[in-house]
Parts: structure tokens; sequence; C-alpha cells
């Protein structure tokens, strides 16, 4: 099949493009969102989330060639056979790009690592896991001006069926291709470039670029309820192909009507007597969760 834009072969099929073509409308795209919804501004000082995954390594590789002053900031969990395999794949890609690599550990900040922390309470690991990681990215983002995650179009429109059958509002409206802005106290503004893209057009353009070719799942994955929603999702848009591009079109139209609703009884903000960090009751999530799963040889006031 040949490209739409030119007579050369097509290496992609929906939008049906050629190398070049399709690089430059994988391009255009991310840096279109960043325009349209005002995520970036020239001057900013950007962190980028990276897992060492597809999603975030294609990121952190655009936003790197388009933008000054970018970094990358990977929270180290302590998954054995994983994390460090990825954090190796990340060490690379950044020494051969140039890019300032922050990692931070939960052995460090909270005394041991994922791995130790579920061998020694009965919990479930997504929970923890991604408590202390959105903690340490709140944490260690304050001195930037935003913060970027690799989330694709796949990931969001997953996250908004989930919140939509749970009814869970507050998360609903948390959604956006931007969130947490510094209107906000506590927050470093969160941005989502790759809200748009396809996991597809994703996994493609890593693979065009040679930026990340392999796949691990992390081995802790059980949030049995998330899986079934992501299996049911492709399920269904290999039945009705646009389905997941519906959803996520239905929430931009809507968001803001979602963000309004919420407004009135959205929970007021404080400083977490233990850590600092924002939260709406005295002592925040994580917190809670450290005193309640670390033993008080380890606790370590952050
Ligand atoms: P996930 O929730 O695993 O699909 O990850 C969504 C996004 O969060 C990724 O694209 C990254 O930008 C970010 N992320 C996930 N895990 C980590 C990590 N360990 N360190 C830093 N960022 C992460
Ligand atoms: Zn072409
Ligand atoms: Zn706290």
């Amino acid at each position: 099949m040949e490209c739409v834009k030119c007579d050369k072969k097509a290496i992609f099929l929906e939008p049906t493009f050629c190398k070049d073509h399709f690089i430059k409308y994988f391009e255009d795209k991310v840096l279109n969102t960043i325009k349209k919804y005002d995520l970036i501004d020239k001057d900013d000082k950007i962190v980028v989330a990276v897992s060492g995954g597809k999603d975030s390594l294609v990121l952190l590789y655009i936003l790197n060639n388009n933008f000054e002053n970018v970094e990358a900031l990977c929270i180290d969990e302590g998954i054995q056979g994983y994390r460090d395999k990825t954090i190796k794949i990340l060490k690379d890609f950044c020494s051969k790009h140039n890019v300032n690599l922050n990692i931070k550990k939960f052995q460090k900040e909270f005394g041991k690592p994922l791995d130790i922390i579920l061998k020694e309470n009965k919990i479930k690991p997504c929970t923890v896991c991604g408590v202390f990681r959105r903690k340490l990215m709140n944490k260690y983002s304050k001195e930037y001006d935003v913060i970027a995650t690799g989330h694709n179009r796949d990931d969001i429109s997953q996250a908004i069926l989930m919140d939509l059958l749970k009814y869970n509002l507050s998360l609903l409206s948390r959604l956006s291709p931007v969130s947490g802005t510094k209107t906000r106290k506590g927050f470093t503004k969160k941005i989502k470039p790759l809200y748009f893209i396809s996991e597809k057009e994703v996994m493609a353009y890593s693979i065009i670029l040679g930026i990340r070719t392999g796949f691990e799942e992390c081995p802790n994955v059980e949030d049995a309820y998330r899986l079934k929603v992501r299996d049911e999702l492709n399920r269904y848009e290999i039945k009705h192909l646009g389905t997941k591009k519906n959803i996520v079109d239905w929430y931009i139209k809507n968001h803001i009507d979602i963000k309004e609703k919420i407004k009135n009884s959205e929970l007021v903000l404080r400083s977490c007597n233990r850590c600092g960090e924002p939260t709406s009751r005295e002592i925040c999530n994580s917190c809670t969760m450290e005193q309640k799963i670390l033993s008080k040889d380890t606790l370590k006031v952050l």
C-alpha cells in the first residue's frame, strides 16, 4: 500500500503513511497538543517522569529535541528483575541523548525496597507502589515548572472508563491533558503530551526510531479490575474501531463541566503534619501507609 502523502510504501495503516510522513505526523500531533492545551511555556524547566518503558522514552525523546530545559526523573521502587532492567535501558538512553537523569529510590526514601515491603505486609502491590511513587514524583518535581508523563490515549480511555464505572468523579475530573496546575499550592503542573496518541502509534514510532523495542510488564501487576477494563476495552475496540478515541473525545468535550460539578465538593488542601506534602487530612495517605507498614526502626521522618 502507498502512503497517502507520497508514492513511498506505507509502513503504518491508520493513517496510511510512509516512514517519514508517519514520523512527521506523530511529532506534529504531540507538539500541537502541547500548543493547543498550553502545556509548556518556552522557558519552562521540564522534568519527564520516566519508567524506561516505550511511552515515557518516546516522550523524553521528543521533548528533549524540541525544548531547552529537559531532565528525567525515575522512581526506583525496588522490583528486582524488572525495574533494574528498565533503569539500565534508561541510563543508556539518557547518556546517549545527554539528558540529566535523577533516580529516587524507595529504599532510600522509605527505608525499604518494594520487594521487601510486599514480603513483610499483606497489601495490594499496586496501591502501595502507586501512593509512594506519586509522593516521590510530587516531592522531586517541585523545582520544575512542569512534570510530563507518558500516558497515551489507550491509558486515558481506560482510566476514564474505570472512573465512570466506579462513579469516581473526583478522579475522573483529573484526567485532562493538564492537571495539578500551579494554582494549586504544593503541586507541580502535570502534563500528558501523548494524550491523543494511540498505543499502537507510540509503539510504531518507538520501533522506527529504535528508541525502545522490547516490552516488560511489571511482575506485580494484579489490579484485577483495571486489567478487566483494559481487556474488555481492547475487545470492544477490535469490534468497534474508534471506541477509545470516542471515549477521549467525549471527555475532552465534557471535562470542564465535570470539573465544575465537583468543585464545590472538592476537599480543602493543607500540609501533611508529618511530611509537609499537600493533603486533605492531618496526615497524608503516603505517611499513613508508611506508619502502618514500615517497622518503627526503619521509619524515617521525611
Ligand atoms: P503507568 O501508570 O505505569 O502506565 O505509567 C504512566 C506514566 O507514569 C509513565 O508513562 C511514566 O511517565 C510515569 N511512570 C511510571 N512509572 C514510573 C517510575 N517508576 N518512575 C518515573 N515515572 C514513572
Ligand atoms: Zn509518504
Ligand atoms: Zn505526609
